[in-house]
């Protein structure tokens, strides 16, 4: 705890404005973030709220203390893309049936993700509750929807949300019903009242995963596991839900309506938090342009977990993310000087202040680096080091690669200062400026001052070049 705690103010997206936040118990400040349909590995659009959020669980963390805040992230374990993907294993010969098929595949999708997140410095929330052991509360939710007249079966397995019953439908996003139709891709079915009805419960073939219910053995739709989960986790009302700015619509407006139609009042989340989206060298990121990667992808490539940390936490959480190789290798060598800089010092007792105030404003988290930038100037490394940790930055979890890659220069800095030393003398100057330029090759800026020579490695320092220098 600090002595100084600045009042968090967020931008809520429900009232389109920036204001302060109060939790409903201090006690207990609870967060939702909708986490991954486990599928596939993630790709670097994926972990952008993961690591944005994290901060804010971090943040959250500092001012009310660790025992006081709940964050729960989801995994979606059961979707039609999961059951593709297993069937395409299933075609190509794999043993099992397509159940246990699907089952592998959601758990390794699963230890992939908390793998990748890891190494992206994400703490693990405290429960992350899959889909598929919330099915009950998901039926009991569906049932009192019917109940209050919100939601319908068609008597061919499927019940849909009836949204005429909800008034407030499309508040969050701040668009007329009329427009979301126009706007997305709105399935019409024979089944629907109205085209904007969307699925709480539909059928199982025998193959697939599938639940008995009071409709018939079937599977939930994605949106009421959101709705029965939180509810299960966080009570009905509760302070923060965030996720991708992508699920504004359908997904939150419809995890509104059912929590709210259940809760027969306007409780569910207070503050709602979106993050834009993330691009690639300007462009969106997409399997068509190439240049389309996932986390582990980048990591494989030897970028540092913390780097990509960094560079997505240069730019505001509500501002379109900018992914370029420009900027990992200039975060590379900021974070390589910064961890020489606090190699072997203790964090001060707390953050500074301006990184707090930063924080505090709407999780401003370019403005706390632009802070870490000037305390890393001002020499004032202990402070550095505890600000840059309340960012999930420079902690001992993440420091594994600059290890790796440190070098000891005092010989090739012993060497070149002998060789000095001889030219004064001899006046012949061929040798330092031999190894001077082979230096600068290798990536390493050379200082030279009447106290000796110094070698800074740069952002393209590569050892293997000083190898018979
Ligand atoms: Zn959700």
């Amino acid at each position: 705890m600090t002595t100084t705690t600045p009042a968090i103010k967020l931008h809520n997206t429900k009232t389109r404005k920036k204001s302060e936040f109060t939790p409903i118990d201090a006690k207990n400040v609870r967060m939702y973030l909708c986490g991954p349909t486990v599928y596939d590995r993630a790709h670097l659009g994926n972990a952008r709220p993961v690591v944005v959020f994290d901060v804010l669980y971090r943040l959250l963390h500092q001012i009310y203390g660790a025992d006081h805040v709940t964050y729960v992230r989801n995994f979606t374990d059961v979707d039609d893309k999961i059951n593709a993907t297993a069937l395409a294993r299933k075609e190509a010969g794999a043993a099992g049936t397509l159940e246990e098929l699907v089952q592998e595949r959601t758990e390794e999708t699963i230890g992939w993700y908390l793998s990748d997140m890891g190494k992206l410095g994400a703490l693990e929330p405290d429960h992350m509750p899959r889909a598929t052991q919330y099915i009950g509360q998901m039926i009991t939710m569906i049932e009192d929807l019917i109940a209050k007249g919100h939601a319908y079966a068609d008597g061919a397995g499927h019940v849909l949300f009836s949204v005429k019953s909800y008034d407030n439908y499309g508040h969050l996003s701040g668009r007329s019903v009329d427009d979301m139709i126009a706007g997305a891709r709105v399935e019409v079915a024979d089944n629907k009242r109205d085209p904007m009805d969307f699925v709480l419960w539909k059928p199982s073939t025998d193959d697939l995963p599938g639940w008995d219910s009071p409709w018939g053995r079937g599977r939930p739709g994605w949106h009421i596991e959101c709705s029965a989960m939180s509810q299960d986790l966080l009570g009905a009302s509760f302070d923060i839900h965030a996720g991708g700015n992508d699920l504004m619509f359908p997904h939150h407006e419809n995890e509104i309506a059912q929590s709210c139609c259940a809760n027969g009042d306007d409780s569910f989340a207070k503050v709602w938090l979106h993050n834009e989206m993330l691009q690639v060298e300007g462009k969106k990121m997409s399997k068509s342009l190439g240049n389309f990667f996932t986390v582990e992808d980048l990591l494989a490539q030897g970028v540092p977990g913390e780097v990509i940390r960094f560079v997505f936490l240069q730019t505001h959480y509500r501002k379109p993310m900018d992914w370029t190789e420009k900027k990992a290798k200039e975060a590379e060598a900021t974070l390589r000087k910064w961890r020489a800089l606090t190699a072997g010092i203790e964090p001060a007792a707390s953050a500074a202040a301006a990184v707090l105030d930063a924080l505090a404003d709407d999780l401003n988290t370019a403005g706390a680096i632009a802070e870490l930038h000037k305390l890393a100037s001002a020499g004032v490394t202990a402070e550095l080091l505890a600000s840059a940790q309340l960012l999930g930055l420079l902690t001992d979890e993440l420091g594994d690669w600059a290890k790796a890659a440190k070098v000891d220069l005092s010989n090739y800095e012993h060497h070149l200062s002998k060789a000095r030393q001889s030219a004064m003398e001899t006046k012949d100057f061929s040798e330092v400026d031999r190894l001077k330029t082979a230096y600068i090759a290798a990536g390493l800026e050379v200082r030279m001052s009447k106290a000796g020579v110094e070698l800074v490695p740069g952002s393209d320092f590569d050892p293997a070049k000083l190898e018979g220098l």
